[in-house]
């Protein structure tokens, strides 16, 4: 059976993009019915070409505020961003309309009656979410998402005690803009020193100090960001929640219980979340703390085996190299784990330090959506 009307809003920015190409190359389109896609900006114009076998002829773009329009799909999924979520999705609900809704925003991630999808780690809370007739279904936090596909095989066995993360998050968690934004900065950053690279003469100090001027510059394209990312780092995403914490280290504990189904017995897990000078792939050193005290081999098989994308990398210099890096894991479904190691800390033992990378926009933000339509069609 086929999905009948589905509606995609957002679906030319960075996310809905990169959901549009998935869904092209897994053949998704071909499950459904009537595609129809939305814009906030471009109404009457032509909507996108889905290949030669999609099967589809695809109307002229809807306008995305036109409530009759939205309420005619059985489902709609939006990578629009959240002030679209806040400014529709309850006028839509006050409607009486009862289709699904997936989002990749983060406004409705906690609401009581929506479900966080990451069908790999949390397939029976989404069939449960399912049967108990809720309908909207949410991508998760990003880094989030990528923490709980590394570490599926330990939070599933139920062997976590706690976990502390250190993130070192790419530029594409703040948008395409900001990614454009880091590549001119890169560039701004050589060619203060390009002349002085020609020269193997040339003193390392006098080309610090070049680049250095280049990204204390006032003329350094920051508008994005607000401050020098390539040749630096960030010690801070999203709001300042008071207290000492941003709003993405909180959405950490928040999203992964919600994730695994967990209510009132949280699994603690703290972070402190970097941006770092990537384009788009997240990596995230963490400490653990086991319930038991396991071999880690033993750990490292119950870590491969949890889901198809996962996969253990020795804990040795080149392999480490060569495949845990944002550089070899971009634009690829890839989730290695590394670094594999018990730690020598004082206590009970039990302590395990692991490194992951993953393509944010992927697992981290388009993939879960894209699966969970599939689930809908399923159902
Ligand atoms: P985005 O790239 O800024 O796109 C949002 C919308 O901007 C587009 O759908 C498009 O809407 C409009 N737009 C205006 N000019 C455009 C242009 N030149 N090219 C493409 N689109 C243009 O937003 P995003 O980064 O994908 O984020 C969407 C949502 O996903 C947000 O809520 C975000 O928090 C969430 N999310 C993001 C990430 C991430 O990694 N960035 C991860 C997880 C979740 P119209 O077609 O209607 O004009």
């Amino acid at each position: 059976m086929k999905l009948n009307r589905v509606g995609f809003v957002g679906w030319r920015g960075m996310v809905g993009s990169v959901l549009m190409q998935r869904m092209i190359a897994e053949h998704d389109f071909s499950l459904i019915d009537q595609p129809l896609f939305f814009t906030t900006s471009q109404a009457g114009q032509p909507g996108p070409d889905l290949g030669p076998d999609s099967g589809h002829k695809i109307p002229p773009l809807v306008d995305a505020g036109d409530l009759d329009a939205l309420a005619r799909m059985d489902a709609i999924v939006s990578c629009q961003g959240g002030d679209y979520t806040q400014a529709t999705h309850a006028r839509l609900r006050s409607r009486g309309w009862c289709g699904y809704w997936l989002d990749a925003a983060s406004t409705l991630r906690m609401a009581p009656h929506s479900t966080i999808v990451l069908d790999p780690v949390n397939r029976a809370v989404i069939e449960r979410g399912l049967a108990a007739g809720q309908r909207d279904f949410i991508g998760g936090n990003c880094t989030v998402s990528l923490m709980m596909m590394a570490l599926d095989g330990l939070f599933n066995a139920g062997l976590v005690e706690w976990v502390t993360v250190m993130t070192y998050q790419a530029a594409s968690g703040g948008g395409a803009r900001q990614m454009r934004e880091l590549v001119a900065q890169m560039g701004a950053a050589h060619r203060s020193a390009e002349a002085l690279l020609t020269d193997p003469g040339r003193s390392i100090l006098d080309i610090d100090e070049a680049v250095t001027a280049a990204l204390r510059s006032a003329q350094l394209p920051a508008a994005q960001t607000g401050y020098p990312l390539a040749g630096s780092l960030l010690p801070w995403i999203d709001r300042d929640l008071g207290e000492g914490m941003s709003r993405e280290e909180w959405k950490g504990a928040a999203e992964a219980n919600k994730i695994l189904g967990h209510n009132g017995r949280a699994i603690p897990i703290e972070s402190v979340c970097i941006r770092v000078g990537v384009l788009r792939c997240h990596s995230q050193a963490f400490t653990i703390k086991l319930k038991r005290d396991l071999p880690v081999d033993e750990i490292g098989e119950m870590v491969e085996r949890a889901n198809d994308w996962v996969s253990v990398v020795a804990n040795e210099r080149e392999p480490s190299l060569a495949r845990l890096t944002p550089a070899a894991v971009t634009a690829t479904l890839d989730i290695p784990v590394g670094r594999l190691r018990k730690l020598s800390l004082n206590g009970s033992g039990g302590h395990l330090a692991a490194f992951s990378v993953g393509d944010q926009l992927l697992w981290g933000a388009a993939e879960p959506l894209r699966r969970m339509l599939r689930i809908l069609h399923q159902h």
